[in-house]
């Protein structure tokens, strides 16, 4: 009797899981597993509302598995020891998983191989899991990687995707390997009260849903703040619940402007993919420096703080870190603002940001959240790196009505909608009664340190 394992990490489905299908052909019986991996806690990457979301991304794997015939192994510990450990339980010779391209990644195929081949046991790793196009198919002329989004998505729009695969319909599971209970989120403390649901088959439902109601108005409707008419898919395509190649195989069938509009978005994805598969290291520095000589930690605690807590005194900014405390998400222009509200406007190191996005965002990652960083810090691929979002201007344009501010700072809810992204207007008397703060700068001020620092003014 042949036995495979299947390793996985941040592909957890059954749909469209070349890895598992792989070695489903290969061998009679397969182990489907999942490591918590003690090196990701001890790394503080799995905070609360994340760890909730993967309890029920396992939850419905094991159960999908379940009616399969199979189950979901589950073990603690450092990855690279618990896969071995499993392959001598049950004898198996070969180990599937999808590719990865973060640092620790690397390091852990790396280390994986070594100990599997020590042991008379193969590692194969799968392309365009995680991603629709794999990192390193599409490069540009003497290069390793496309630095600037435009010509890259020129190129990834021809690529021809691989084919999508079913879900097996059995999967054997030998008896004898032990498993540990899955990890739970009930008892899990400090999460955002609007979490979504995880798993395969709520992010299946989910877009099946949006398909059919928000596609074909997502290009027009995209940056409308209150609209709130994206797909919210990101952190069911994080754990991999959603395979991108049928989300842009699906989406082109449908086709119209929506559709592209939706892939283009999907392609950022892989876009950042393939710049941090070629220079892991911009997870943490500079992809381009500016030589900038960011304010400090405790330089800029009071900003920092004010920041974190959604009170700068700039409601869209505000409005989008509130939401990014309770959901656990955040809309793209959201992000957006408050990401370059902190970098330029308050210029505070981008790591200082990314790190407290880290800390709360569901779909949190690595690879987009430190690189969509570095593009709205004007240190990553922005070709136009010095432009300051102004917070005003935006809310007024992405949300004219105020109606997202009013959302999430109730302090305003009451303000006509020519005020409510310039409380400051107010007559002095009613702004007073106001339980919400002056700006933390004035914006001109802002700019003009920043454009200092730059050697821009
Ligand atoms: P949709 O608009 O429906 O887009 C569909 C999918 O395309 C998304 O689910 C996402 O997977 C992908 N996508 C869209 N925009 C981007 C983008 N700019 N970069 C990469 N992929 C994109 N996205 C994350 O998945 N994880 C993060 O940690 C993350 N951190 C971010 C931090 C900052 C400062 C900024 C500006 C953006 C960040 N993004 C991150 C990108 C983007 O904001 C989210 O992917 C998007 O808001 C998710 O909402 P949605 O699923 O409704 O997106």
């Amino acid at each position: 009797m042949s036995v495979a394992v299947v390793l996985f990490t941040a592909d957890l489905r059954l749909h469209d899981h070349p890895p598992l299908r792989a070695a489903l052909a290969a061998a009679d019986e397969v182990v489907p597993l999942f490591v918590c991996d003690t090196a990701v806690h001890a790394a503080g990457f799995d905070v609360p509302n994340r760890s909730a979301f993967l309890a029920d991304c396992l939850a419905d794997l094991d159960a999908s598995l379940r009616r399969r015939g199979g189950r979901l192994v589950v073990r603690r510990g450092p990855v690279v020891e618990e896969v071995c450990a499993v392959v001598a339980e049950c004898g198996a010779t070969q180990v599937h998983m999808a590719a990865g391209v973060t640092r620790y990644a690397h390091r852990r195929e790396e280390s994986l191989r070594g100990a599997l081949g020590e042991r008379g046991a193969v590692l194969r790793v799968h392309d365009a899991v995680t991603t629709a196009v794999a990192p390193g198919t599409v490069t540009p002329a003497g290069g390793d990687h496309y630095a600037v989004f435009t010509p890259y998505f020129r190129r990834w729009s021809r690529e021809r995707l691989r084919e999508t695969c079913a879900a097996p319909r059995t999967v054997r599971v030998p008896g004898a390997v032990r498993g540990e209970p899955l990890p739970r989120r009930d008892g899990l403390s400090g999460l955002s009260p609007g979490l979504p649901a995880g798993g395969e088959t709520e992010g299946r439902a989910r877009f099946s849903r949006w398909a059919g109601s928000g596609l074909s108005g997502y290009e027009e409707r995209h940056d409308d703040l209150a609209g709130d008419a994206t797909s919210r898919l990101s952190p069911y395509l994080h754990f991999g619940a959603l395979s991108p190649v049928e989300l842009v195989r699906r989406a082109r069938a449908r086709g119209g402007a929506g559709a592209e509009a939706f892939v283009r978005q999907l392609c950022w994805r892989d876009f950042h993919h393939q710049v941090l598969a070629s220079r892991p290291e911009a997870s943490v520095r500079d992809y381009r420096t500016r030589h900038d000589r960011w304010r400090s930690e405790e330089e800029a605690a009071e900003d920092i703080a004010a920041w974190r807590e959604g009170r700068t005194g700039y409601p869209v900014v505000d409005a989008a870190m509130r939401q990014l405390r309770h959901e656990g998400w955040v809309h793209n222009r959201g992000r957006l603002l408050a990401a370059s509200f902190l970098t330029k406007t308050l210029y505070v190191d981008w790591r200082i940001g990314a790190r407290h996005f880290l800390d709360l965002l569901v779909d949190g990652d690595i690879v987009n959240n430190q690189l969509n960083w570095q593009w709205v810090a004007g240190t990553g691929t922005d070709t136009r790196p010095h432009r300051v979002l102004n917070p005003v201007a935006q809310g007024r344009r992405f949300d004219p009505r105020g109606a997202y501010v009013r959302r999430w700072v109730p302090e305003l809810r009451d303000l006509e909608d020519a005020l409510v992204h310039e409380p400051w207007r107010l007559p002095a008397a009613e702004r007073a009664r106001l339980d919400y703060p002056p700006p933390l700068i004035g914006l001109g001020d802002g700019l003009a340190r920043f454009r200092l620092a730059r050697g821009r003014d």
